[in-house]
């Protein structure tokens, strides 16, 4: 089956899916997007990925180039037609093809571009056994909380962890804070059974999962502190996990050369775990 992509109001065969090279997403890094989750062929999430998506754009400044309803719709229909049962659906929305000048054109239209796939299941050793990550220093802009597309630091962390034969990478900042990883957020479980996850600032992107699971948790009575909280915090966690669209809730059992807890797979990360994948299942 031959895959269809969205592209400023047509589905076109993903092979011959463009923008133009003065398109500013290309140019200026100067877009934002979104990664929506597929489970048995539904949106996971859809109204609070809107929502995140229409506060990128409003810091940005940006025109939304459709309505949320008007996307939904190109959503369902991108998952039909490439017939996405179990996987990702991404969208990007770009301030348009202008003549390159830094500061915003004039009557440029929003680039819209719409893609979903299949993504075969994890392997069950993630879960079973957990994940390593390493640390890097967080050398990002002060807005981490826009969903931009200029990734660059976390195209260089990731980079970082797949060298270093980790999962994931695990930013910290001058502070010697844990701010989150290449593209998940980060967490941990202290020796009281607290859950720590860093507050929502300018320093994080406010993760629909980070949000989903914070809410299940507080269903599960269990106390959530949202903190800063150091590397050497984390390294002395009785459990440690990351969380996003793509990992949904993954332990994480090494931090660099460090085993957390007894460096197997923590129990309230496997419940989270469970109540997160039953949350997806039930939409
Ligand atoms: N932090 C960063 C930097 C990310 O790129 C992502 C994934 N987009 C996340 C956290 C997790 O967000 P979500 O749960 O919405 O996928």
């Amino acid at each position: 089956m031959s895959r269809v992509a969205y592209v400023n109001g047509r589905y076109v065969p993903f092979v011959d899916a463009a923008v133009h090279i003065e398109d500013r997403g290309y140019q200026f890094a100067d877009g934002v997007y979104e990664v929506m989750a597929v489970r048995d062929g539904r949106l996971a999430d859809l109204e609070l990925h809107l929502d995140r998506l229409d506060r990128s754009l409003v810091e940005l400044h940006m025109e939304t180039a459709m309505s949320r309803r008007a996307l939904a719709v190109v959503f369902e229909e991108i998952v039909r037609r490439n017939r996405v049962a179990n996987g990702i659906v991404y969208l990007q929305m770009t301030r348009g093809v202008a003549k390159r000048d830094h500061a915003f054109p004039h009557n440029c239209k929003t680039s819209v571009v719409v893609t979903a796939r299949n993504v075969p299941p994890r392997p069950a050793a993630i879960i079973e056994k957990g994940v390593r990550v390493v640390t890097v220093p967080d050398i990002r802009w002060k807005r981490c909380d826009i969903k931009s597309v200029s990734l660059l630091p976390n195209v260089l962390a990731k980079q970082r962890a797949k060298g270093a034969g980790a999962y994931e990478a695990w930013m910290v900042d001058e502070d010697g804070h844990v701010t989150e990883g290449s593209s998940t957020n980060a967490w941990i479980v202290e020796r009281s059974g607290d859950l720590i996850t860093r507050h929502l600032d300018n320093a994080i992107l406010s993760g629909i999962t980070r949000m989903v699971v914070s809410d299940l948790a507080m269903k599960q009575q269990r106390r959530l502190v949202e903190r800063p909280f150091t590397l050497e915090e984390a390294e002395a966690a009785s459990e440690a996990f990351l969380t996003s669209t793509t990992s949904f809730v993954t332990p994480v059992v090494q931090i660099n050369d460090v085993s957390v807890g007894t460096g197997t797979p923590g129990p309230v990360t496997q419940a989270l775990h469970d109540l997160y994948d039953e949350h997806l299942s039930g939409q």
